[in-house]
C-alpha cells in the first residue's frame, strides 16, 4: 500500500502542529500535488534563505489511498462524510476493514500517532480540495470563531454554516473534543479538479495557513502560488453564509441544468435543475456554490449569502 505521509517538516522549534490532508476525495489530486510540492519547497528554503525559521510540525497526508489510486471520489462511500464516532468505533472492532472504513482508520491512527510523539500544545487541521464546478475558491470553516478568524487569513471566501448541513466530513471529527487539546479545522476549496492552476492555489493556502499559525514568519516562497490565488479570489465575497443544502434523493433522477459556476448570483424561483417531478426552482435569492455535475455524491448544490458585503480585494506583487 502507498505511503500515507507526504512528509513530515520539523526543525525542532516548539510550536503547533499542522495537519494538512490532500486527496480525501480519491479525483481531487491537486492538493496531493500541492504537498509533494509544499515539503520540496520547505527543503529548499533554509538553504536559499538564512533567515528562515519553521516553528512546530507539519504533517502533510494523503487521505483516501485507495480512490486516490483509482482517481475516483471513493470506493464505497464517501470518506469525508463518516468522520462520525460510530462508525470509526464499529471500524476499529472489525479485524481487517475495508475500503473507506480502513481509509478512515488508517487516517486517524496515523493523527494519533503524531500527536503522541510531538505532544502538541495547539493543533491546526487544513483539508484541501477541488470542485466539480470552475468559478470559485473557497474556505469552509467549522464554525468556530477560531477557525472563521484563520480562514479569513488564508485570502480566499470564508464560508461558514456548512458544518450543520453536512456530517461526518474531517472538519466534524478534528476538534478538541475528539482530540483533547485545542484544535482548529478547515477546508479549502482550490478550484476545478482539473485546473491546474488548482495546485497553485492549494500551495498559497497552505502557505498562508502556515503563516498565520505562526509556523512560520514572512516566508520568501515565491509569492507567484499567492499572486494566483489572488487573481481568482479578488472580487468575490470576503465572508459568506450557507442558508440552502438540496439534498439529492437516491431515486429522484437529479440533473443539474449545464453552464452554473461557483458564485453564480441566483436569483428566487431561478430553475436549478431538474428531477422526474419536474423543474427544481432556487428557494429564494442567493450565490450558487458547489452545483452538482459528477456521478457520484448526494448534494445537489449549496446556495449562501454575503455577510458581510465586502469583497477579497486585488493585491499587487510587485
Ligand atoms: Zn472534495
Amino acid at each position: 500500500m502507498e505511503n500515507r505521509i507526504v512528509g513530515v517538516y520539523d526543525n525542532e522549534i516548539k510550536g503547533p502542529l499542522a495537519i494538512i490532508i490532500g486527496g480525501v476525495h480519491g479525483n481531487e489530486k491537486a492538493g496531493v500535488k500541492a504537498l509533494d510540492l509544499l515539503f520540496k519547497m520547505l527543503e529548499v528554503e533554509p538553504i536559499t534563505n538564512k533567515q528562515f525559521k519553521f516553528s512546530g510540525r507539519l504533517v502533510g497526508i494523503k487521505g483516501n489511498l485507495q480512490a486516490l489510486s483509482v482517481d475516483q471520489r471513493y470506493i464505497s462511500e464517501d470518506l469525508n462524510r463518516i468522520f462520525l464516532r460510530e462508525k470509526i468505533e464499529s471500524a476499529l472492532l472489525q479485524e481487517h476493514p475495508v475500503d473507506e472504513e480502513a481509509e478512515l482508520i488508517g487516517i486517524i491512527n496515523e493523527i494519533d500517532r503524531q500527536i503522541e510523539e510531538y505532544q502538541p500544545n495547539e493543533i491546526f487541521v487544513l483539508d484541501l480540495h477541488t470542485t466539480t464546478a470552475s468559478g470559485g475558491i473557497f474556505t469552509i470553516v467549522n464554525d468556530t470563531p477560531e477557525s472563521i478568524k484563520l480562514g479569513l487569513k488564508l485570502d480566499a471566501t470564508v464560508i461558514e454554516g456548512f458544518i450543520k448541513d453536512l456530517h461526518g466530513t474531517v472538519l466534524h471529527y478534528f476538534n478538541e473534543e475528539n482530540l483533547n487539546r485545542p484544535c482548529v479545522s478547515l477546508c479549502f476549496e482550490s478550484g476545478q479538479h482539473d485546473d491546474k492552476l488548482s495546485v497553485n492555489r492549494c500551495i498559497a493556502a497552505s502557505v498562508n495557513f502556515l503563516s498565520a499559525i505562526e509556523c512560520v514568519e514572512k516566508f520568501h516562497i515565491e509569492t507567484i502560488h499567492e499572486e494566483i490565488l489572488n487573481n481568482y479570489a479578488n472580487g468575490l465575497p470576503k465572508h459568506c453564509k450557507l442558508i440552502y443544502t438540496y439534498k439529492i434523493d437516491k431515486n429522484e433522477n437529479f440533473r443539474m441544468k449545464p453552464g452554473f459556476k461557483n458564485f453564480d448570483r441566483i436569483r428566487k424561483n431561478q430553475i436549478l435543475a431538474t428531477n422526474k417531478d419536474g423543474c427544481i426552482k432556487a428557494p429564494s435569492d442567493g450565490i450558487m456554490i458547489m452545483p452538482h455535475y459528477q456521478e457520484k455524491g448526494s448534494d445537489g448544490f449549496f446556495l449562501v449569502k454575503d455577510v458581510l458585503g465586502e469583497k477579497i480585494p486585488k493585491k499587487s506583487f510587485l
